[in-house]
Order: structure tokens, then sequence, then C-alpha cells
């Protein structure tokens, strides 16, 4: 599988399509969901060109990696999810449910999120 240079989250990374921001260095986006699924929900992206969480974790570099999760952590923390408890969510591939295929982690917090699985 060779990753799509214009799905959407590719896009908007080149700014080809607005996204509300949520956080930017180097190396990661973070912005909100367009359809959220709880009252705060933020999808944080790397800036590589990574299809998935197996593409990242394999191929990406420790201070890829480093970046991303110590934004979620970040993002989390300063819109006050770490006090009221948040989820995060990466869907992987066609049975994962993955849409868009450039690698995310949603953040979903901001209220009583229910049992992940029934
Ligand atoms: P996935 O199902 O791939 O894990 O999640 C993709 C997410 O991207 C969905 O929650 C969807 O609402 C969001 N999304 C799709 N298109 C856009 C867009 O153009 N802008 C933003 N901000 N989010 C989008």
């Amino acid at each position: 599988m060779t990753y799509d240079t214009n799905n959407i989250f590719a896009r908007i990374l080149r700014g080809e399509i607005p996204c509300k921001k949520v956080y930017e260095d180097d190396l990661v986006l973070a912005f909100h969901d367009i359809a959220p699924h709880a009252p705060v929900h933020i999808l944080v992206i790397p800036k590589g060109a990574y299809i998935n969480q197996a593409d990242f974790g394999t191929r990406a570099s420790a201070d890829e990696i480093a970046a991303l999760y110590r934004a979620v952590a970040n993002i989390a923390t300063d819109l006050g999810l770490h006090e009221t408890g948040f989820r995060t969510i990466a869907n992987t591939g066609l049975n994962g449910g993955q849409e868009v295929p450039h690698f995310h982690v949603h953040i979903l917090g901001g209220g009583a999120l229910g049992p992940m699985l029934s």
C-alpha cells in the first residue's frame, strides 16, 4: 500500500483545506474533527507521510513518535481533559474502520463517553 498524497489530511497539511488548529510544531499538527463524536474531539497527526499506526510505528523516527505522543498528552492537559478523563483512538486499516489514510490519533473527551466495546 502506498501513501495517497491527496488524502484529506495531506491536503490540510499543505494548507489546501482549512482546519481549526489546536497545536502545531515541526513534526505534528492537531485540529478539531469536522464531525465531532464528543464535546471535545481533536485529531493529532504527524507531518510525515504515514498511512496508519502500523506504518508510523515501524517507519517513523524516535523524534517523530515522541513528538506525536507528547502532543497528545500536552493537548489533553491544556484542555483540562487529564482531570476529567479522555479517550484516544487510532483506527487502523479496513477492519479498524480507518477512513482517512494518514495516521491520526483521535482525542475524545469533555463528557462521559460510555463503554467503548459493546
Ligand atoms: P478515521 O475514521 O479515519 O479514524 O477518522 C477520520 C476522521 O477525520 C473522522 O472523525 C472525520 O470526521 C474526520 N474528517 C474527515 N474529513 C475531515 C476534514 O476535512 N476536516 C477535519 N477537521 N476532519 C475531517
